[in-house]
């Protein structure tokens, strides 16, 4: 197991697409390990393959108060989602500090396979259904803050930007 380094916002490699899952061997479960190890020690619910700069449709969720309930979402697609939206607060692992409101749809259904392979369907409603459409965006290259207004948005740049320079 290893911890991954998660890229920043700006960071030009949030925004590349994701391919296919194709392989599911030991390498793929080594790398689900390593997200599920990466995201429960940044404190996050969901992190994409996208923000650890491995650009394969992966996702690992675990939107459970006691942190027991590890979902892998291999090469998801959205099935059904309601017409119901609603707004709310949003975080990333990749914009550290920053929430803002996202408009989504209130229920999905989504197609995935597991770290195996194996094909299912579930639903999912309230914060998982936000979760998982997150995650899925970042694998479209996409981050939260592409919502918001282009005033907020140079707003969290610059801040991010001034952030990873005092870090450094
Ligand atoms: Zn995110």
């Amino acid at each position: 197991m290893a911890l991954l380094p998660i890229l920043c916002y700006p960071d030009p490699r949030l925004h590349k697409v994701a391919k296919p899952v194709t392989v599911f061997d030991e390498r793929l479960q080594q790398r689900v390990a390593d997200m599920f190890e990466t995201m429960y020690d940044a404190k996050g619910i969901g992190l994409a393959a996208t923000q650890v700069d491995f650009h394969e449709r992966l996702i690992v969720i675990d939107v459970s108060e006691d942190r027991d309930q590890p979902l892998v979402l291999i090469n998801p697609e959205i099935t059904w989602a309601s017409e119901e939206h609603h707004v709310g607060d949003e975080g990333c692992l990749s914009v550290p500090g920053i929430y803002d409101g996202v408009e989504r749809s209130a229920a999905v259904r989504v197609k995935a396979q597991d770290a195996q392979g194996q094909s299912r369907e579930i639903s999912a409603e309230g914060l998982l259904a936000v979760c998982i459409q997150h995650e899925m965006d970042h694998l479209l290259g996409k981050v939260f803050v592409e919502y918001l207004s282009p005033l907020k948005r140079n707003r969290i740049k610059t801040k991010m930007l001034k952030l990873q320079r005092e870090a450094r």
